[in-house]
């Protein structure tokens, strides 16, 4: 008998078949003993489309009207997967953030669980109802509806599973676990028993988008078991675990890409003390995360800052720097976005050298040309051009040794 949050992701709700598959494996839980609650996100492509008319409207769209659009995505599966539930016998009712309710901060589109009052799930659990949770959202400090940015609903799973100290996060997906890279660009990917919090830390920021970054953030904090399984068949998933529970430990687990950022770059700019601040510190006051950064001295005085950005954050990043550029003097600015970065991690880096060079020689290789680099204790990722993507991930996949036999 164990406490179980099951999280069912878009492609497991995008029909009332699959909803009412998704009911069935709830029911079975529970009645094997189980407690259970569920997080579910939007049927499949709902979120692109409630984005997209956002955008369609204003590129620099009202971000909490943008929550108040996307986050009904969610809200729909869950009152269905509700009535599904109790279609079969069960007790169930759905709950949207602001009921639970899931509090978060106040940053619209990307804000971050800050507590979860839980205890009527519990009891609720407790009777042998299933809870169902909508994923992705919540309610900021004014009082407004949250989301927590793309692909969110992994964690508010995880934080809901620590929140009502779950036995377990099972993370039901369109995958039946996580690979060495992404199985749909890479047909030799391998299946990992198991991966280490750290590793899956690095390639889920690095755009592996198999677990929201911040959700496997929080299991590593909480101490949540999470487990990613095929929500269409029965098969073993992947376990994130601790580091120690690896025994055989690979130079590189894994290669992920994001086709997420873009690139902008800035020539000519004064090269004096506070330039940087002056550029960076406008884009972190709009909410613009930078990512990787290069900056090249040139001959004249002047220096070229080139860096990375959310795509999404594009427009507004350009708007921020319209305004401080003409006041510190930088001549020219401009943009890629197309444009990927492909990332090799793996713990076994921090005691192995030549992981590095393994990947620039392999892209060499492949005529594929490095625009920017970046490194960490356990990840070397670099920027390249879009459409260089599928042959650089499949290229290091087989470098390093990855491919399925
Ligand atoms: P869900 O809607 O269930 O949350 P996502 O589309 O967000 O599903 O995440 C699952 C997808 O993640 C898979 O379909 C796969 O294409 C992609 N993916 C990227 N990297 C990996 C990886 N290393 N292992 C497994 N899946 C991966
Ligand atoms: N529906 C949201 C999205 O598509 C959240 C999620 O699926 O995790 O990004
Ligand atoms: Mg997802």
């Amino acid at each position: 008998m164990a406490r179980i949050v099951m999280k069912f992701g878009g492609t497991s709700v995008a029909d009332l078949d699959r909803i009412r598959s998704v009911a069935a494996r709830a029911k079975r839980a529970r009645e094997a003993g189980d407690q259970v609650a569920v997080v579910v996100s939007a049927m499949a492509g709902v979120t692109n489309q409630l984005a997209g008319w956002c955008q369609a409207l204003s590129p620099l769209h009202d971000a909490r009207e943008y929550d108040a659009v996307v986050a009904t995505g969610e809200q729909v599966t869950a009152g269905l997967l509700a009535i599904a539930l109790q279609e079969m016998g069960v007790e169930s009712r759905s709950w949207q953030g602001w009921q639970v309710p899931i509090r978060t901060d106040g940053q619209h589109g990307k804000a971050r669980i800050e507590a979860i009052e839980a205890a009527e799930l519990i009891r609720r659990m407790e009777l042998g109802h299933i809870p169902v949770v909508t994923g992705f959202q919540g309610i900021g400090p004014d009082h407004r509806v949250t989301t927590l940015g793309r692909g969110g609903s992994d964690t508010s799973a995880v934080a809901l599973a620590a929140a009502v100290r779950a036995d377990r996060c099972d993370i039901y997906t369109d995958v039946d676990g996580v690979y060495t890279t992404d199985p749909r660009i890479v047909a030799k990917a391998r299946k990992l028993a198991k991966i280490a919090y750290e590793e899956m830390l690095e390639l889920a920021s690095a755009g592996a988008k198999v677990l929201h970054t911040r959700s496997v953030a929080l299991a590593m904090k909480q101490r949540v078991r999470v487990q990613v399984l095929s929500s269409f068949e029965d098969l073993p998933g992947t376990l994130v675990v601790d580091e120690d529970e690896i025994v055989e430990k690979q130079l590189v687990s894994g290669i992920a890409y994001s086709r997420d950022e873009a690139k902008i770059t800035i020539r000519r700019v004064p090269d004096r003390p506070g330039i940087a601040a002056a550029i960076f510190g406008p884009l972190a006051a709009k909410g613009v995360n930078v990512d990787m950064i290069v900056q090249n001295l040139g001959a004249d005085g002047t220096t070229d800052l080139t860096f990375t950005v959310g795509k999404a954050d594009l427009p507004r990043a350009q708007a921020a720097l319209a305004e401080v550029c003409p006041g510190i003097g930088c001549k020219e600015i401009s943009t890629d976005d197309e444009v990927a970065k492909i990332s090799v991690v793996g713990v076994g880096m921090r005691s192995h050298a030549g992981v590095a060079n393994t990947m620039f020689r392999t892209l060499a290789e492949k005529g594929i040309n490095i625009q920017v680099i970046s490194t960490s204790e356990i990840k070397v990722s670099v920027l390249i051009a879009a459409e260089y993507t599928e042959l650089a991930v499949r290229a290091l996949h087989t470098a390093y040794g990855l491919d399925a036999a």
